[in-house]
């Protein structure tokens, strides 16, 4: 919680056997942690859940009145219905086998909380044994509780606790504690804790004070949860803001070379030979791109380019005119494919323009030898790229003289990874920094958690591009799977290649099986490749310079070539299975073909059923070829978990509350606020953030 925290343990404040629990359950041991576990959602008076549109099995609390008590005499079996309504009209029946004491208390007109696991009959929705907590009615007195609410009993009055609640929070529980166990707890903290001073020097205008919203998102008052949510959700925003400017505020005291455009350069060479004209967009990013790198200020910029609007050659052209200043660059790749694919087409058009200039590929699975030797000649200047995986980051690589670093694909890594890279520039110097993806970011994400860099979009495709066909083939249909493979044969026959990108190695339908399959069967004449992940780097290598240089008419391949993958006279894809990918994902395999000047054509089998959503979800990836449209489309289906990353961790733990994709208000006023602040007072912006890294840093510790 930003500059503020409830530091004292739980073993203090609850009973024991509370402490203990909460301690099993999810690791806590102080009070902050608690306080930080928000309710999931609010049961309310008046309102209810729709049980009818719960799912069968869910477990729901609920208030409601009785409005009529049923009794079944089975002999050996004395059944109690009790007909439910809340307040929006919902009923259920809550069903007592043998148990008179309920009918003693859930008498017609009382008020109750019920929790319980919803089933369905005949269009009613039930509740069998459910716990109860009779709020008012006659039963209040004698027996007020049962089971899991009964735990409540810890805390002393339940009716202090419960009885004029409007809003009753649900909290994330787990079988070792109850909701109603945390509720409990919770209330214990806030009614021993003091009154909390405003941690920031500043009372946000139209929002509860930081006092108020902790104490109200946990019991929210008749004004419901709103209001202290937006606070604690500014005060999330806030963090982040802050630890962006104070990024931004940083980058301007760093020092970085300066490397100007130098005319009769490595640059201009190539420039000058290049086999195309560059696109509008293309010289625009590249002018922005080679302003910054002459200024003595690290560039630190965002290129996102839709997938094959060509952000290698610009990043390459930006790259020689370090170069040629005699400074090093370092590209940043995901995966070993794209980095022996970089650095064999970087060396290939270097080569074509009568460039000088020396390329090294640099990764994991390298044998050590070679490995060894490129170290040696990256350390003493014998080379001037090095294209690398996260090897590149490892601290045995060390540069001679690095002045620009290029991340592609900047998905795939997070700020402390590209921080890395940057740390290895010579002496007090930072290395310009370019990001490059083909992934677009909405707004708020790249406010949040790219707020420290300068964005530049390329959504222009070089002219002479034929949009990508793409169409359906559903398994289904047979007569559909047996023309997607004359298609690729047709293909084949008129000098084209293909990809045939399979969900998995091993199995059914995996690419072993597909790779015999189409070689023994379906393509004997022809020659088809095999690529996964699971090859040695030195396979892959090969197998990729071979497809690319057209010995292998018939790619099948994993994910391996999601990313980067570059082979323009291949005209033809088929996706298997494209219902197990995601949106962003079949758009980056799309984006493999139609990356020369011919027709190209992308199908995506599928196994899923028409009217599913997965049927949908590629129905809509096959209808557009627009990158932005098809990212808002997977942003909407994905938690922000995934879209931060995992090496985005930090940032993850310390958003609870704020919804990276919908906030945007609050997070563009924690924006203005925190330049404000850094702008200001920058030791106390400093101060602030440092408790939030704290507390992310002990709860790493904890886990
Ligand atoms: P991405 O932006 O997806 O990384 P690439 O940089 O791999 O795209 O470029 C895609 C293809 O387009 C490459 O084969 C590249 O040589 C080619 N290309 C790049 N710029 C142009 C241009 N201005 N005109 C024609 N082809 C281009
Ligand atoms: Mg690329």
């Amino acid at each position: 919680m930003l500059g503020w925290r409830d530091d004292r343990q739980l073993a203090e404040v609850l009973p024991a056997k509370e402490a203990k629990a909460l301690k099993s359950a999810f690791g806590y041991t102080r009070c902050w942690q608690v306080l930080e576990h928000y309710p999931r959602r609010y049961a309310r008076h008046g309102e209810g859940t729709d049980l009818a549109a719960v799912e069968e099995g869910d477990v729901v609390t609920t208030i409601g009145v009785v409005e009529r008590v049923e009794f079944i005499d089975k002999g050996k079996h004395k059944i109690f219905r009790f007909h439910v309504a809340d307040q929006s009209g919902g009923r259920f029946v809550a069903t007592y086998f043998n148990a008179g004491y309920v009918a003693r208390v859930l008498t017609q007109g009382a008020r109750a909380i019920f929790s319980g696991k919803v089933t369905h009959f005949r269009g009613q929705a039930q509740m069998q044994h459910p716990d109860y907590l009779v709020l008012t009615g006659p039963g209040k007195e004698k027996q007020p509780a049962t089971g899991s609410l009964k735990a409540l009993n810890e805390y002393g009055s339940l009716h202090e606790l419960l009885g004029d609640r409007e809003w009753i929070p649900v909290y994330p529980a787990s079988a070792k504690i109850s909701s109603w166990r945390i509720m409990g707890a919770v209330w214990e903290i806030l009614e021993t804790l003091p009154k909390i001073p405003e941690p920031l020097d500043y009372h946000p205008f139209g929002m509860p004070s930081f006092d108020q919203a902790i104490r109200l998102i946990h019991a929210p008052d008749e004004r419901g949860p709103d209001g202290p949510l937006l606070r604690l959700k500014y005060n999330e925003a806030l963090g982040l803001a802050l630890a962006m400017a104070l990024r931004r505020a940083d980058n301007l005291e760093h020092r970085a070379p300066e490397l100007p455009r130098i005319d009769a350069g490595l640059h201009t060479a190539l420039l000058e030979s290049l086999p195309f004209p560059l696109t509008e967009g293309q010289q625009q990013m590249l002018g922005q791109v080679s302003g910054d790198l002459s200024r003595a200020r690290p560039m630190s910029r965002l290129l996102q380019g839709e997938v094959g609007s060509g952000k290698t050659i610009v990043a390459l052209l930006a790259m020689l005119q370090a170069v040629d200043n005699g400074r090093q660059c370092a590209m940043l790749v995901p995966t070993e494919v794209l980095a022996a694919q970089h650095a064999r087409s970087l060396t290939r058009t270097l080569a074509a323009a009568g460039s000088s200039a020396t390329v090294v590929a640099l990764t994991g699975s390298m044998p050590t030898a070679a490995k060894r030797e490129a170290l040696l000649n990256i350390v003493s200047g014998q080379v001037d790229i090095v294209v690398g995986t996260h090897a590149l980051i490892q601290d045995t690589v060390e540069f001679f003289d690095l002045g620009f670093v290029v991340v592609d694909e900047q998905h795939r890594f997070g700020v402390e990874q590209r921080d890395q890279l940057r740390s290895k520039g010579r002496g007090d110097f930072t290395p310009h920094l370019l990001v490059m993806t083909a992934t677009p970011i909405p707004r708020t994400i790249a406010m949040t958690v790219f707020g420290d860099l300068a964005i530049s979009t390329l959504r222009e495709l070089p002219g002479g591009r034929k949009p990508i066909q793409s169409a359906l083939v559903p398994e289904a249909r047979p007569a559909w799977v047996a023309r997607a493979w004359s298609r690729i044969r047709e293909e084949i026959l008129a000098g084209r290649q293909a990809y045939v990108v399979c969900p998995r190695i091993e199995g059914e339908g995996g690419v072993l099986e597909m790779h015999e399959h189409l070689q023994n069967e379906l393509f004997p004449d022809l020659s088809v490749g095999l690529l996964h992940g699971r090859l040695r780097g030195e396979e892959k290598d090969a197998v990729m310079a071979d497809f690319s240089r057209g010995g292998i008419d018939v790619l099948v391949a994993t994910t391996v070539i999601e990313v980067g993958v570059d082979v323009p006279n291949a005209t033809v894809m088929l996706v298997r299975e494209s219902e197990l990918f995601g949106v962003s994902q079949l758009h980056q395999l799309r984006g493999r073909v139609g990356r020369g000047g011919h027709e190209s054509l992308c199908l995506f089998h599928t196994l899923a059923l028409p009217g599913s959503t997965s049927f949908d979800r590629v129905s809509a990836v096959a209808a557009t070829s627009d990158g932005f449209e098809l990212a808002n489309l997977d942003l909407a289906q994905r938690q922000e978990g995934d879209v931060l990353g995992t090496s985005q961790s930090g940032t993850a733990r310390t958003v609870k509350l704020l919804n990276l994709l919908e906030d945007y208000p609050v997070i563009e006023r924690a924006n203005e606020d925190a330049a404000l602040m850094v702008g200001r007072d920058r030791a106390r912006a400093e101060r602030l953030v440092a408790d939030i890294e704290e507390q992310a840093r002990q709860y790493l510790e904890k886990n």
